[in-house]
């Protein structure tokens, strides 16, 4: 039993079924617990009044508000590099060990393992426990050691592996008056102006309260998910992602939601949350697919580029319905629909012959739920370069994704008014609309809605001679 230690929070902002806080709470006498705000991630987002930053700040606020009124303590929120704001604090608290949930991510390996060498010179212990995810590393691979790089096999795996183990309820509630307050720091901040940010507007709450309501109301009709989930106007999906990726929701409650039901739904969501430790596992084995494709023969693709076309594709005005309201639920909500996020990123590499690396940055800047794993392994199975992907060959057309996910046109209604008139038949493919019709439905294509970017037919051809010629 250690008489103080530090938890490090990062991605798992709950003190609920937090498994690095419990271990904590567990073996120490005390816990001061820490977040930090890292310049080296902080720096590279250009919009400061970042979504994202909002959403923390939510989630830490009322993690201390919690605190507070059990014992008076608080989360110490500092501002700086971990490497050294870490090993520092341990030694001035007297803390013999630090504990802290692993991240998978390759520079902040690279950071942990910084941070424990700093505190491994002052003997003070550094204890990083699988939280973010079901199983994580090399826990499921192959009989012959070897990573699983296609999915269905792993999920299978990772089925078979499941024991009461991996999705145990990590109780910490009673043991929660251990929390003691730091004392105060010099880079102690208090509010998002301390770290250069303004208070951005989003749709979302990032407290845990806000992401329980979400879980509720999905195992209301998690039954569904199976024939729901593929249409964006149609409230199907749980939403969670947001507060997966930062940890007010934890990944063990879901698997345990999904397994306490017996329905297709909970069959299918549950290997949607599979895919989840999927991608984890394959960054963390092939840490090159961060800037490179995943199969070495793509690496040599050369994507055109056209800056213009990506600006469209940015700013939703392609004149392809289904990818601009896409895109512009992207920027108005920092959310995008799973099976738009897919017909989104194919047009971009196939239809626009942009480098899926492009695209992958925006998503990176843009997504409230934003998680390298995922978000890498998303554009690379639509570009075709990844593990387990669409081969690239297959080449989605949007405008029968379109016909078939939002049949009435309702989710692009909402996001693209201009078209709102426009009979449900004709709502797909705008520009065939004749001169009548235009004036009729009140949409000039070309001035209220923008002709499209490309012809479909001849944007598939040349990728497919872009892939053959890779
Ligand atoms: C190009 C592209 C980029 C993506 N980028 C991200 C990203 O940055 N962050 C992210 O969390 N997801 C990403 N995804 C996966 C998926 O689109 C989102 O997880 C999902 O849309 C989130 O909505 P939800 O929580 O309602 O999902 P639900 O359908 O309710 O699924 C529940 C959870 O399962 C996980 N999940 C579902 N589908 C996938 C998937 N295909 N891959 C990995 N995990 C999945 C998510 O954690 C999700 O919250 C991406 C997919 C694509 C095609």
């Amino acid at each position: 039993m250690s008489r103080i230690s530090l938890f490090w929070f990062r991605r798992d902002l709950r003190l609920t079924d937090n498994h690095g806080l419990f271990l904590a709470l567990s073996r120490s006498e005390q816990v001061i617990p820490v977040f930090v705000f890292d310049p080296a991630i902080l720096d590279r987002l250009t919009e400061k009044k970042d979504r994202r930053v909002q959403l923390i700040f939510d989630a830490l606020r009322e993690l201390n508000s919690e605190l507070a009124s059990r014992n008076g303590s608080r989360i110490l929120m500092l501002k700086g590099s971990p490497e050294y704001l870490i090993p520092e604090l341990a030694i001035q608290t007297g803390a013999s060990a630090v504990y802290t949930n692993t991240d998978y991510e390759p520079a902040a390996i690279h950071r942990d393992t910084a941070v424990q060498e700093q505190l491994m010179k002052s003997g003070i212990g550094f204890h990083s426990v699988r939280d973010h995810v079901i199983f994580h590393q090399n826990e499921i691979v192959k009989e012959d050691g070897k990573p699983y790089v296609v999915y269905t096999p792993y999920s299978k795996a990772w089925k078979s592996r499941l024991t009461a183990n991996e999705t145990r309820h990590f109780a910490s509630e009673n043991l929660l008056e251990k929390v003691i307050p730091a004392n105060p720091h010099p880079s102690e901040i208090q509010t998002l102006s301390d770290i250069g940010f303004s208070p951005a507007d989003v749709s979302i709450q990032g407290t845990r309260q806000a992401g329980l309501q979400f879980l509720s109301g999905f195992s209301a009709r998690m039954a569904s998910y199976g024939e729901t989930r593929d249409f964006p106007a149609v409230k199907g999906v749980s939403y969670l992602s947001p507060y997966l990726r930062f940890g007010m929701i934890g990944i063990r409650e879901c698997v345990r939601l999904a397994l306490s039901e017996n329905s297709s739904g909970s069959v299918k969501w549950l290997n949607e949350l599979i895919w989840r430790d999927f991608y984890s596992q394959i960054l963390w084995h092939f840490p090159h697919v961060v800037s490179d494709s995943f199969k070495p023969e793509y690496a040599g693709l050369q994507f055109p580029n056209d800056e213009e076309k990506f600006r469209h594709w940015c700013e939703g005005t392609t004149g392809f319905p289904i990818v601009d309201a896409a895109m512009r639920q992207l920027n108005q909500t920092g959310w995008m629909h799973n099976r738009l996020r897919m017909v989104a990123a194919s047009f971009l590499v196939k239809d626009l012959h942009v480098d899926w690396r492009w695209g992958e940055q925006y998503f990176a800047e843009k997504l409230l739920d934003f998680d390298l794993a995922s978000n890498n392994g998303g554009w690379q199975w639509a570009a075709s370069t990844g593990c387990d992907a669409q081969p690239y060959f297959r080449i989605f057309n949007p405008e029968l994704q379109s016909r078939k996910f939002d049949p009435a046109g309702k989710f692009i209604r909402k996001y693209c008014p201009e078209l709102k008139n426009l009979p449900d038949g004709l709502i797909h493919s705008p520009a065939t609309l004749s001169e009548a019709d235009q004036i009729l439905y009140g949409c000039r294509i070309g001035t209220d809605y923008p002709v499209p970017v490309v012809l479909h037919p001849e944007a598939k051809e040349k990728a497919l001679l872009l892939y053959r010629k890779k």
